[in-house]
């Protein structure tokens, strides 16, 4: 007889979204969740991103299946969990925007993936319908996407979190520190801040342990063939102190692309403008038909840092760009802003896999009962509810 049936590590979204799915199949009383951070939500990806329902418009078939099908699928269910659970989002779609002849081919190459994606109704418009809908974006051409949004992450896990109704075995400053593998089960080995080192023994372990996630399925399988190298996000903001600076959709520059050895394409989604929700009203947010009310806070970012460059995985703040990295990758498309306007906002790592553009979300080769949800970086919010699906279906 086992301590515990499920043992998920990892409290972030992806966590939280699998205990939730599985609460509604199994008794949440054979579920715990071990999260090493002493506070929810913490330190984590969650906590730290654009916030940006993706549509599921960069992802290639070929090289990145489980993307191309899991955000297409989560955008869906994620914008469906905060209509009937009241979570502050907002359908506010997307420019994908080109400044040039060359960048206008990019849009096409977009077009086409969206169309393979199955994301409804992408289309590609001209510099002056970007125009009217976004008045201080300078556009040669757009795409406009209207399935794309922005939600509040931290008050998707709470919800997550309080659906799933573990009580005390959601175990928050409890690190996993060993994981062994016997006949039909796993024995944990945990420390928790104040209790100190115990272990029990459990059916099955879900490894959504984010950047650490790589090592955590190296402890059951120390042949675990995929490596999570960090790619820092550094972000700036600005206030909309004005009309000309106004922006009410996310707006992002035309993708960069070069083609690999592989036949894969490298992407670059590029610094992106994404609007705020209202500030002050954590947990009261206004509400307007459904619709969230925006803030005036504009997120300019992500200026992508990686292991090259000296980022550890708990590295956030070391040698940050300036606002004039920021202004430098914007003032193409959003030519209106000045450097005094821009002010430095947070950071975030990715848990970027260094062999694979995929997620890769699969049991363990050789102990099945484990189930490891690695590399799940962008768009690992979006795709989050369709992820814990997945793994659901895995158990059954
Ligand atoms: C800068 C940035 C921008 C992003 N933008 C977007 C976006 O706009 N849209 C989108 O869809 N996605 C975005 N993402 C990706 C998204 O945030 C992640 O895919 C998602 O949050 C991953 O959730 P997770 O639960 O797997 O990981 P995390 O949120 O990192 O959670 C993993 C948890 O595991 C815990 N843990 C680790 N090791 C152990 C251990 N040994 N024992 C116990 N607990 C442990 C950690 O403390 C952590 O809380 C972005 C990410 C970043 C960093």
């Amino acid at each position: 007889m086992t301590d515990c049936y499920v043992t998920i590590i990892g409290g972030g979204v992806i966590g939280t979204a699998v205990a939730y799915e599985l609460s509604q199949v199994i008794d949440n009383d054979t579920i715990c969740l071990l999260e090493r951070n002493r506070n929810f939500p913490g330190e984590n990806q969650t906590a730290r991103n654009s916030g940006v329902i993706h549509a599921g418009i960069y992802y290639d078939k070929l090289h990145s299946p489980l993307k191309a099908h899991l955000c297409v699928e989560g955008n869906r269910l994620l914008y469906q969990f905060c209509r009937d659970h009241n979570i502050p989002s907002n359908q506010t779609g997307k420019l994908v925007v080109a400044t040039s002849a060359k960048e206008d081919e990019f849009l096409d190459y977009l077009l086409s993936r969206s169309q393979e994606n199955g994301v409804p109704n992408v289309k590609k418009i001209s510099g002056g319908q970007a125009g009217e809908l976004e008045p201080n974006v300078k556009a040669y051409s757009a795409l406009w996407v209207p399935t794309s949004g922005i939600v509040e992450p931290t008050s998707v896990i709470r919800k997550l979190r309080n659906l799933a109704d573990l009580g005390e075995y959601f175990l928050l400053g409890t690190e996993v520190v060993d994981i062994i593998p016997q006949d039909e089960e796993f024995v944990v080995k945990a420390s928790t801040i104040g209790t100190g080192n115990y272990e029990f023994s459990t059916k099955y372990v879900i490894n959504a342990a984010g950047l650490h996630s790589d090592e955590i399925a190296r402890m059951v399988n120390p042949g675990f063939p995929f490596e999570i190298f960090p790619v820092r996000g550094e972000f700036a903001k600005f206030y909309q102190s004005g009309g000309h600076l106004k922006v009410s959709r996310n707006v992002y520059p035309a993708p960069t692309f070069y083609r690999k050895p592989d036949g894969s394409d490298h992407l670059t989604v590029g610094v992106h403008l994404t609007p705020s929700f209202s500030a002050g009203l954590q947990g009261d947010f206004a509400q307007d038909k459904g619709l969230f009310q925006l803030g005036r806070e504009i997120t300019v970012g992500p200026l992508n840092r990686k292991k090259g460059d000296e980022v550890g995985k708990d590295d956030f703040g070391s040698d940050l760009a300036p606002p004039s990295g920021f202004l430098e990758k914007i003032k193409q498309y959003f030519p209106k802003i000045a450097l005094d306007d821009l002010q430095l906002h947070q950071t975030g790592i990715q848990a970027v896999l260094a062999n694979s553009k995929d997620f890769h979300i699969a049991p363990d080769e050789i102990h099945p009962n484990m189930i490891n949800l690695v590399g799940i970086c962008s768009p690992g919010l979006t795709s989050s509810l369709a992820i814990a699906k997945m793994v659901k279906d895995f158990l059954e």
